[in-house]
Formats: C-alpha cells, sequence, structure tokens
C-alpha cells in the first residue's frame, strides 16, 4: 500500500508519502516559526491561514518529489483533531476533495494515534503490546498499547504538559520560540546543581504528571536575578527528568507483558529525556525504542503511516466525506478524568 499523509493540526504544514515497507517515498514540512515568533506562540487564525496558503502547493510538489500521481496512492489519510480547529479544518477538507477527486478511501487519523503508531515506521521490530510515554506540546500521557486503535491511558497530567513546561521555561528564561529546543541546548551549558527545583508528585502513588508547580518554579528563579539561564534551564530539564522517569517507573510496574518502552510526540526529540528513559527501561530489562528526532515533532509520515495501520486492518472501512473535525478527540475515551486534567 502507498498512503498520501496530511498534517495541519499546529504549526507545521506537511505532507508525506509513506508505503507498506515503511519507506518514506517523500514528505516536505512547511515551519511556520517565523510567522508566529512574534508573538511568542502559535497563533490559531495565522495558523489556519498559512496552513490554507501552503498545503496544496505542499502536497503537489511531495507527489512530483516522488514522481508520483494522486492515482497512484492507495489512500488518503489526513490529521482529523485534535488540535487547532482551523488548521484541522484545511488539512481535512483537502484531503476530502482529494479522496473524492481521485476515488480513494479517506482516512481520518488521530493526530495523538500518528504520535503513538510513530515508533513502528522508524521500528520494525517494535510489537505490540508497548508501553508508550506520549510528552508534546499539548499532551503528557503514558499509555498501554495493544495494537492498532487499541490505546488505554494509564497516566496524564494534571494541569501543564512537558513541551509546554518546556516552551513556558523557554519563554520566561528569554530563549525565543519554539522553546523546547533552544532550552535543550542552553541546559547543555549550565549546571544543574546550582539550583535545586520542585519536582511535582515524584513518588506519588497514579503515575500522573504535574509541571505547573516546577514552571512557576523557574519564574521565581529567574525573578530572583542571581542565577544564570544556563543553570535555571539546567535544573529545569533534570526536575522535568526525573519527573518523567519516576512516573514511568510506577507505570511500569503496573504494565504487565509490555514488550517494550516507548516514547513518541515532540518531547521524545530531547537528547537528555531520551538517555534516561534508555536507562530506565535497561533496568527494566526492557529494550528502548523511540523515533528518529524528525519523526518526533509533528510531521505527516507518521500520519501515513497510522494510514497504512488503519489499511491493513481487517475489517478495514474508508471514513465517510461528511466526517467532522474534532478539536478535542482523547485517544482512549474510557479514561477516566482526571482533576484539573485536558484530554
Ligand atoms: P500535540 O501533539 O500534543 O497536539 P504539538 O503537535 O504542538 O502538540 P509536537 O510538535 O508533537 O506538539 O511537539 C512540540 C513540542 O515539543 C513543543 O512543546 C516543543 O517545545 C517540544 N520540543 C520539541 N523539541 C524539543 C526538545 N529538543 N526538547 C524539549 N522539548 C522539545
Ligand atoms: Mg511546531
Ligand atoms: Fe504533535
Amino acid at each position: 500500500g502507498l498512503v498520501l499523509g496530511i498534517e495541519s493540526s499546529c504549526d507545521e504544514t506537511a505532507a508525506a508519502l509513506v508505503d507498506g515497507d515503511r519507506r518514506i517515498i517523500a514528505q516536505r514540512i512547511a515551519s511556520q516559526d517565523d510567522a508566529h515568533r512574534p508573538y511568542g506562540g502559535v497563533v490559531p487564525e495565522i495558523a489556519a491561514r498559512a496552513h490554507s496558503e501552503r498545503l496544496t502547493p505542499l502536497i503537489a510538489a511531495t507527489l512530483a518529489d516522488a514522481g508520483l500521481a494522486l492515482r497512484d496512492v492507495d489512500a488518503v489519510a489526513a490529521t482529523a483533531g485534535p488540535g487547532l480547529i482551523g488548521g484541522v479544518m484545511v488539512g481535512l477538507v483537502t484531503a476530502k476533495a482529494l479522496a473524492m477527486a481521485a476515488d480513494k478511501p479517506l482516512i481520518a487519523i488521530n493526530h495523538l494515534e500518528g504520535h503513538a503508531l510513530s515508533p513502528r515506521l522508524a521500528d520494525p521490530t517494535l510489537r505490540f503490546p508497548y508501553l508508550l510515554l506520549l510528552v508534546s506540546g499539548g499532551h503528557c500521557q503514558i499509555l498501554r498499547v495493544d495494537g492498532v486503535g487499541r490505546y488505554r491511558r494509564l497516566a496524564t497530567t494534571i494541569d501543564d504538559a512537558l513541551g509546554e513546561a518546556f516552551d513556558k521555561t523557554a519563554k520566561i528564561l528569554g530563549l525565543g520560540f519554539p522553546g523546547g529546543p533552544a532550552v535543550e541546548r542552553i541546559a547543555a551549558t549550565g549546571d544543574a546543581a546550582k539550583l535545586k527545583l520542585p519536582r511535582p508528585l515524584l513518588g506519588s502513588a497514579e503515575p500522573h504528571f504535574s509541571f505547573a508547580g516546577l514552571k512557576s518554579a523557574v519564574l521565581r528563579a529567574h525573578d530572583a536575578n542571581i542565577h544564570a539561564p544556563a543553570d535555571i534551564a539546567a535544573s529545569f530539564q533534570q526536575a522535568a527528568i526525573d519527573c518523567v522517569i519516576d512516573r514511568t517507573h510506577r507505570a511500569l510496574a503496573d504494565a504487565d507483558g509490555v514488550m517494550a518502552l516507548v516514547v513518541a510526540g515532540g518531547v521524545a526529540a530531547n537528547r537528555s529525556v531520551r538517555a534516561a528513559l534508555e536507562a530506565l527501561a535497561a533496568q527494566h530489562g526492557l529494550p528502548f525504542v523511540a523515533p528518529p528526532l524528525a519523526l518526533c515533532t509533528d510531521n505527516a509520515a507518521m500520519i501515513a503511516w497510522a494510514g497504512i495501520e488503519r489499511l491493513a486492518l481487517p475489517g478495514f472501512v474508508p471514513d465517510p466525506l461528511d466526517l467532522a473535525a474534532r478539536p478535542r478527540w482523547p485517544l482512549d475515551p474510557a479514561a477516566a478524568p482526571v482533576r484539573g486534567a485536558g484530554v
């Protein structure tokens, strides 16, 4: 199978062609960082307009890169949520139009499912079930992945997502946008031991996350004007990693029979986070799987790959052309709400 994937849920406009042999035949990503930088964060209206201007030519260019035409693909997969609704609608409506024009099946993909299955695009040996730490700009969850479409949420954040904490720390320290990579860069030159920041929920019985208190402590440390930004960044990153490791360790205790510890989402691009998780996995005698850095942050290859996985399911049915975009769309609809938590 060959699937055209489309991603437009945040500030990356992306298209990719992926086949059933895990080959990324072509992919293009247009980042909108420059458009949002003056505002210090993603502005939904600017994002939606940028997607609508760029997506169609980007898809044409991706097909041209591969020397293929729309008739050569077996399905069109697009992110249908969760995310900024204007952008999601641009991608989904475009996918519907292409699917209708070329008489191809439409596959509506949950953006989080794209992240959740992305490690299997990179690693053909990764089998179900696996324990997934999904850490991105809007989400911070631990999921048990039992198969395609079979996700059980074990933990979520009761306030901020991990990527959000990186972004807010970057903003406080004046490191610009996007924040995660900037914090990682400057943290590498700092000394985490110069100041001690809190580790919310460390040791708590449920494996949930909390980062709001850490962010406030970063703000106070910055306002005190006695610490170098690099030291604050290093201390923040270490505190965040300690939380992630403690929470994931807690979740692993109850994750019977998992084949691997897996990380995905934008924060999975952080080398220190990856290294700490790799050590934790080794401690538990589990293989550790993380996608290559370019597949961690938003991209369309993971959306196309999720389409490939869906297409391969017995009893596959295409999604209807009147399917609505969903600003909220939990991967595990049965997950009980957690006080203060989003999806
Ligand atoms: P979601 O997937 O929850 O809808 P999103 O699509 O905006 O959110 P991603 O593109 O998956 O998120 O991830 C972006 C997030 O990852 C941002 O918060 C960014 O700061 C963070 N991030 C990216 N690279 C790094 C890094 N090297 N270190 C830490 N954080 C990073
Ligand atoms: Mg982005
Ligand atoms: Fe994402």
